[in-house]
């Protein structure tokens, strides 16, 4: 099966923001509530690098140093997460596209199959806060549950509030040298994304500022406008 027939008739949410601003975090929680399946292009080449594949050899160093890694690997492993078919239910694109190249090739794969982007949501924060956000980050190492040092801290410390998961982990790249690459790769390379959505008609901004709950309600109501 191809990918454009396995994503006939499917809902495309894409989520735009720098690193940090909780596109991870809002995806999961719009994934529980509507049923949307969340892809993330980040956690696919983490998983491709963590199994030893080829894309996952190329893409790692450029991964390390808070870089792009090239469309031409984002968009095979892309491919091939589309080619399963619970992506049927709709996607929320996280982290994808993130450049010119990204999002041209994302309109050439709808093109075939029909499809409209229901909605790119830009959630938008401030760069400053950034650093703060991402250096205290970690998930849980069974389920990928969200936690932060400050911000989100599990009920009962050491024990994840979704699974009871004992065990977490820190990304490589959540260290303040590599996310201020990673968001110079954003404004430089992402950025300009959103006007190019905001021409199509299909943009909304979301203020990422505030409390996740407030966030997800926001991000929730466009969601489910955009669906109807
Ligand atoms: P993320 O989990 O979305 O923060 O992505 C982690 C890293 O994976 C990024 O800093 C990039 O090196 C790489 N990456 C993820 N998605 C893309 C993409 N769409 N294009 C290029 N590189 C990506």
């Amino acid at each position: 099966m191809t990918s454009s027939e396995t994503m006939t008739g499917a809902a495309v949410f894409i989520l735009l923001g720098p690193p940090g601003a909780g596109k991870g975090t809002q995806a999961r929680m719009l994934q529980e509530q509507f049923g949307l399946v969340q892809l993330s292009t980040g956690d696919l080449l983490r998983a491709a690098v963590k199994a030893g594949t080829e894309a996952g050899r190329k893409a790692k160093a450029v991964m390390e140093a808070g870089g792009l890694v090239s469309d031409d690997i984002v968009l095979a492993v892309l491919r091939d997460r589309l080619a399963e078919p619970d992506v049927k239910k709709g996607v929320i694109l996280d982290g994808f596209p993130r450049t010119a190249g990204q999002a041209e090739a994302l309109d050439r794969l709808l093109e075939t199959t029909g499809q409209l982007i229901n909605a790119a949501v830009s959630l938008e924060v401030d760069d400053a806060a950034m650093v703060d956000r991402i250096a205290g980050r970690y998930t849980c190492s069974a389920c990928g549950e969200g936690y932060h040092d400050t911000f989100k801290l599990p009920a009962t410390a050491g024990v994840c509030d979704k699974c009871g998961g004992t065990a977490f982990t820190r990304r490589a790249d959540d260290r303040a040298e590599t996310v201020r690459a990673r968001l110079d790769a954003y404004h430089a390379q992402t950025a300009p994304l959103i006007a190019y959505y905001d021409g199509r008609g299909v943009l909304a901004r979301v203020d990422a500022m505030g409390a996740i709950p407030d966030i997800a309600a926001a991000l929730g109501a466009i969601v489910a406008r955009a669906s109807a």
